[in-house]
């Protein structure tokens, strides 16, 4: 793949303002998306602009399957099943997906409106607002709300919030911009209670803690402590796992972590996180994933665990080397 662009997006706001005028003078269908494995900015940025859309009388589906502990946010009747066309007259809305790979419920065809943060993204779609310098889609969507002209309410702002809460990690990681807090307190001006939405965001049902207990005991340290892994042992079930790699990161001294996932399919899911200098990206990317620089992942295919660590920790390695820490 050619080489990430995490650079700010310089024609950020004229693209806002292009992509708001065209969403604002469609008369035909709008179906919204974001990528598989929905995280919290995937849900928040999506279910935002759809209800964004509504207020403007726009004939918007959602495709979307949340996760059980981000359905909270979401009314019964509000998501649909995934289709495998596009209406002619239909415009895809493709959010926070980082390739055309990675987009859950529809395919990509037709008059594709690509929105995301992702470096890795190659700008797919007939209109693309890609900006990596921003913490999360949600801000670029909140950029476009406003741009729509649309009257904020809960309903709105309350997703939009979500999906900056979930991408800075509660507003902690190095993304977590002026910008960020400042679009934050206007969407709790909006009526979003904070404490509530950031405490019901961390419920988890009971297996969730026995399989992080499992997680937690495949915990193992390479190349002096710089590297942490752990990975999900293949008898454990867990809807919810999306978070394991945010505790073994702590590990003192470590640079990078990676949390190895044995999905059904037969692959293995990678989640990478990484500081002082190392690029989650660049190993992503060497595994044939992408992301961000400090968070990113990879899917690696018809491998054993233990080959998909074997990759893992020559990917590692390697990166190590690049940025002299080995
Ligand atoms: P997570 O580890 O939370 O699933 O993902 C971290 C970041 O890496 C997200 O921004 C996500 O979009 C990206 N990412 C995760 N898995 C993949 C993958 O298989 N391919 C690509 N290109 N990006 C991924
Ligand atoms: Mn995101």
């Amino acid at each position: 793949m050619d080489a990430p662009l995490n650079g700010p997006e310089p024609r950020y706001w004229e693209k806002i303002r292009t992509i708001a005028d065209t969403l604002r003078e469609l008369e035909g269908p709008i179906i919204v998306v974001s990528h598989v494995d929905p995280d919290g900015d995937a849900i928040g940025s999506s279910l935002g602009l759809t209800r964004a859309l509504k207020t403007l009388d726009k004939k918007v589906t959602w495709i979307a399957d949340p996760p059980r502990y981000l359905r909270f946010l979401v009314k019964e009747d509000e998501y649909h099943e995934p289709v495998d066309h596009v209406p002619e007259d239909a415009t895809l809305v493709v959010l926070d997906s980082a390739e055309p790979s990675r987009v859950a419920g529809a395919p990509v065809e037709g008059f594709v409106i690509n929105i995301d943060h992702h470096g890795t993204n190659p700008r797919f779609g007939y209109m693309a607002v890609v900006d990596p310098s921003k913490a999360a889609t949600a801000q670029i969507v909140k950029d476009l709300i406003d741009a729509l002209g649309v009257d904020w309410n809960p309903e709105i702002a309350t997703p939009v919030l979500t999906g900056l809460i979930t991408d800075t990690g509660n507003f902690r990681f190095a993304n977590t911009t002026p910008e960020v807090l400042h679009t934050a307190a206007e969407l709790v001006g909006h009526g979003v209670h904070l404490s509530e939405l950031t405490d019901r965001l961390q419920w988890r049902p009971a297996g969730y803690f026995k399989a992080m207990g499992a997680a937690l005991s495949t915990v193992a340290f390479h190349f002096g402590g710089l590297l942490v892994t752990a990975h999900m042992p293949s008898e454990v079930t867990v809807d919810d796992s999306d978070d394991f790699v945010g505790v073994i990161r702590y590990a003192e001294g470590s640079q990078i972590a990676v949390f190895l996932r044995e999905r059904k399919e037969g692959a293995i899911k990678l989640s990478i996180r990484s500081r002082g200098g190392v690029s989650a990206q660049a190993v992503a990317v060497r595994l044939g994933g992408g992301g961000h620089v400090p968070a990113a992942g990879a899917t690696l295919r018809g491998v054993t665990l233990e080959e998909a660590y074997q990759q893992v920790l020559a990917a590692v390695q390697e990166e190590l080397k690049r940025v002299g820490y080995i």
